[in-house]
């Protein structure tokens, strides 16, 4: 049986991030990965992580320190994550731009999109076909070996529980017959990203509603079901990293649609009775985290609009049909720029099933099988008038009346880069089990751990990519023995 001092079960951000770590220390080092290519996880896709400390913002004067970033998301979590683990995770910044530098992958420094009051997002400049492959050839001068288009399949134990290697099959094809090989190590990693794939898990740990999957399928959630099975235990955090861009449907076949928009643009939302759900603005300011959350419970839910608020993109940005508030920080760097509504996107969604347009608010509710619409409405545009929502405290400059006929109505499902939930682990990613024993040799990083992301999702940007390099960099360490 082949021997090496680690494997790494996955060549996303916290894979790749670990396998830099045991290589530097001078480690051997395996990175199994399932699909064909380098480029096949979300972090090489990804937009760009949320790091503390770096020289980036050293360089912009607006260094997020290490504990505002810790105190700014464990506070976010309530408590509901590992803060031991979150704080050496947010500890390892820097390193994570020393790694992504060495290989040549260049980063700018984003604004504050979402108001959080901090600049700790950093945006990939490096094209997503190239920076993978930069990161793999600094990985493999160093040592490390990959192995591609090969899954891993489950987890070699000793009579103790002790973590031995391995078992994965190659997926070319025409080795399907082939038995599955059996690698030896003395730590595995294991860092497969998550769920989003498969629809049984989304199932059962959210609820009976589709997730469109914006992230990587072959996120099945292998890696979390072979630690189970090793003796590992799930901690308790389960949700979904929302699409902040605008609502999904599963029969949207023909490309995205300009209507989709209309689900973060703070106007009058309802369930699938007709009945608002949440405060609209949680959408309009928070898609991502807060407003993502909401209608995860909901699996189904609809914009309403009326004329008005249907043609205003036609003219202008969502900001100038709120009348540009000054106090309204996701108006301004959000939603003041052009949104290239087209209007034959209605008569395709209208087409495909998720839209309706009618004459009057009882002929759409009649349509749309939303028994309350009406009186929902009705309540509404009294609040609108009043300028004040007394039932979930939406601002005053978003309650705009549904009022000039025709009416219009999209419906929506959620959609996902990345799922939240998985294994539960110590400060240092080792797998505990339900006893709270750590499972020697078995370290858990990036979206597979279930001790570093809360529900919902932390609303400060880059934080999903953010925690998963940076554990990836923790469990490296404790594997290099770093730390003890
Ligand atoms: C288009 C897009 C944009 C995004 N933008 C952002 C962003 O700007 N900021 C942010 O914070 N987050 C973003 N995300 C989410 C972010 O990419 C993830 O949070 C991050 O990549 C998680 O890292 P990871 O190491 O856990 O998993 P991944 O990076 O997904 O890597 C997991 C790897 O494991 C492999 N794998 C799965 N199962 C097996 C198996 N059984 N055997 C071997 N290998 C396996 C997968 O193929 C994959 O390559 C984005 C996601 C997408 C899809």
């Amino acid at each position: 049986m082949k021997k090496y001092d680690v494997i790494i079960v996955g060549s996303g951000a916290a894979g790749m991030m670990a396998a830099w770590k045991a290589a530097k220390a001078g480690l051997t080092c395996l990175v199994v990965e399932k699909g064909k290519s380098i480029v096949s996880s979300n972090a090489a896709r990804c937009g760009g992580p949320a790091l503390a400390d770096t020289r980036l913002q050293e360089t912009e004067q607006a260094t997020v320190t290490v504990e505002r970033l810790y105190s700014y998301m464990y506070e976010y979590s309530r408590g509901t994550v590992h803060a031991g683990l979150l704080r050496n995770a947010i500890d390892k910044g820097r390193e994570v731009e020393t790694a992504l530098q060495e290989a040549g992958i260049e980063m700018t420094l984003m604004e504050d999109t979402y108001g959080v009051g901090f600049r700790a997002r950093h945006f990939f400049r490096t094209p997503v076909q190239q920076r993978w492959q930069m990161l793999q050839d600094l990985l493999e001068s160093l040592g490390v070996t990959f192995c591609l288009h090969t899954e891993a399949k489950r987890l070699l134990q000793d009579a103790n529980g002790t973590i031995r290697g391995v078992a994965v099959r190659n997926l070319a094809e025409g080795r399907e017959e082939e038995p599955e090989e059996e690698l030896a190590a003395d730590s595995i990693l294991i860092a497969t990203g998550g769920y989003l794939g498969s629809e049984e898990m989304i199932r059962e740990h959210l609820g009976d509603i589709h997730v469109g999957a914006l992230g990587s399928r072959l996120s099945d959630g292998a890696g979390i079901r072979m630690v189970l099975e090793a003796g590992g235990i799930l901690d308790r955090n389960w949700g979904i990293c929302t699409n902040e861009f605008g609502g999904y449907h599963s029969k949207m076949k023909k490309g995205m649609s300009s209507n989709m928009y209309f689900a973060i643009g703070g106007g009058l939302l309802v369930d699938r009775n007709g009945r608002r759900f949440m405060n609209e603005q949680r959408m309009s300011d928070k898609p991502l985290s807060l407003g993502g959350e909401s209608t995860v419970r909901e699996g189904h839910y609809y914009a309403v609009l009326d004329d008005e608020y249907y043609h205003a993109l036609d003219r202008g940005t969502l900001y100038d049909y709120y009348g540009r508030p000054e106090a309204w920080h996701a108006g301004r760097t959000v939603h003041d720029c052009p949104q290239n509504h087209r209007a034959e996107d209605l008569e395709k969604d209208i087409e495909q099933g998720y839209a309706a347009k009618a004459d009057t608010l009882a002929e759409l509710a009649k349509k749309c099988g939303l028994p309350r619409l009406e009186e929902t409405v009705a309540e509404y545009n009294a609040m609108c008038d009043r300028g004040y929502d007394g039932r979930f405290g939406k601002t005053a400059y978003l309650m705009k009346p549904v009022r000039k006929a025709p009416f219009y109505l999209f419906a929506y499902e959620q959609s996902a880069w990345c799922t939240i939930g998985g294994v539960k682990t110590d400060e240092y990613c080792r797998a505990l089990t339900p006893s709270g024993q750590v499972i020697a040799g078995l370290y858990v990083a990036g979206m597979d751990n279930g001790s570093c992301y809360c529900v919902p999702y932390y609303d400060n940007e880059g934080a999903a990519v953010g925690i998963a390099f940076t554990t990836g960099l923790v469990a490296g360490e404790h594997i290099t023995g770093g730390v003890s």
